[in-house]
């Protein structure tokens, strides 16, 4: 007897304005094939005016949830019913869950950041340089400092954000966090673990972008990590590599988060190596 069918998809999306190049869809898309779930990522344009509008579809729908890029981060929180602690903390969502009825905020953008560096050493006592204190830094910083980083310092380009991001980071973990500002270039000292950089400099199309950090400090042993998924190789990746540091690219913690995100809203494990192989070839890398 045949097998009855169902023509009914669980859905799942992104919610950004613009959105069309967000590629989360083929990396999570693949990944669910994997996992022989028939579900489907939507990568949808919300305009800001009718975010709330979308979420209550989703909500709707019964969407398992979404996740939420640029510029929806911070607006969204207003329409959820409980965000984590780590989303609290950090003041931005990213993943939404749909659980029993209430849509849950969470952010997985350090969450991911963070399981990548955990491949290669414990987070706990490490020392951070942080290039950057726009969301992405934000998120990397406060989930260094919550999974045990004792030292964090913040460099940027526009001083009072960076002093800012430093005060909160201090503030809402407890872990010392200074700022310095970025007016040459950044000398990595022997006891830093871990350069981040956490700005925007280097996404394509500006790929030979120089980032001002002196990579003549640059030593083995050192981690170095780019958050810019497009290009993967990008040029602090290339420097480092060249001087011996251990590399971890921006493609490394979109994988992560994207992991974290079916996790929340399957409770399932996908295998980060199909979603890995799914980016490199939309990014040719
Ligand atoms: P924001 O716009 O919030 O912040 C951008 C940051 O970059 C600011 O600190 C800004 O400094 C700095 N910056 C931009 N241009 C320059 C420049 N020419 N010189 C010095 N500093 C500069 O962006 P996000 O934090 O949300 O995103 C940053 C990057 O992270 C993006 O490229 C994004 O693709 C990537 N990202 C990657 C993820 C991944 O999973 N791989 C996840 C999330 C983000 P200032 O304050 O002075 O303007």
């Amino acid at each position: 007897m045949a097998t009855p069918r169902t023509f009914k998809q669980e859905l799942v999306g992104v919610f950004g304005y613009p959105v069309a190049e967000n590629p989360t869809q083929a990396m999570v898309e693949p990944a669910f094939a994997d996992l022989g779930l028939d579900w489907r990522y939507l990568t949808v344009e919300v305009h800001p005016d009718n975010l709330a509008d979308a979420v209550r579809g989703a909500r709707a729908m019964g969407w398992r949830g979404f996740n939420c890029t640029i510029p929806h981060k911070i607006k969204v929180i207003e329409h959820l019913d409980e965000l984590s602690p780590a989303a609290r903390a950090i003041g931005a969502v990213n993943c939404v869950t749909h659980r029993d009825g209430k849509l849950i905020g969470d952010n997985t953008d350090g969450k991911g950041f963070v399981a990548s560096v955990a491949d290669v050493r414990p987070i706990s006592g490490l020392s951070a340089i942080i290039l950057g204190a726009g969301g992405a830094a934000r998120a990397i910083a406060v989930e260094l400092a919550l999974a045990g980083a004792v030292d964090l310092t913040i460099t940027n380009r526009t001083a009072s954000t960076g002093e800012a991001l430093a005060r909160h980071v201090s503030e809402t973990t407890g872990v010392k966090t200074r700022f310095t500002a970025w007016d040459r270039d950044v000398v990595v000292p022997e006891t830093t673990d871990l350069l981040v950089n956490a700005t925007s400099i280097g996404l394509f199309p500006d790929v030979d972008a120089r980032i001002a950090v002196d990579t003549a400090s640059f030593r083995p042993g050192l981690i170095v990590c780019d958050v810019i998924p497009n290009p993967p190789r990008t040029r602090l990746v290339r420097d480092a590599e060249a001087r011996g540091c251990v590399v971890l690219d921006g493609l490394g913690m979109l994988v992560n988060q994207g992991v974290i995100g079916i996790r929340l809203w399957s409770g399932l494990e996908p295998r980060p190596v199909v979603m890995r192989r799914a980016l490199e070839q939309v990014f040719e890398a």
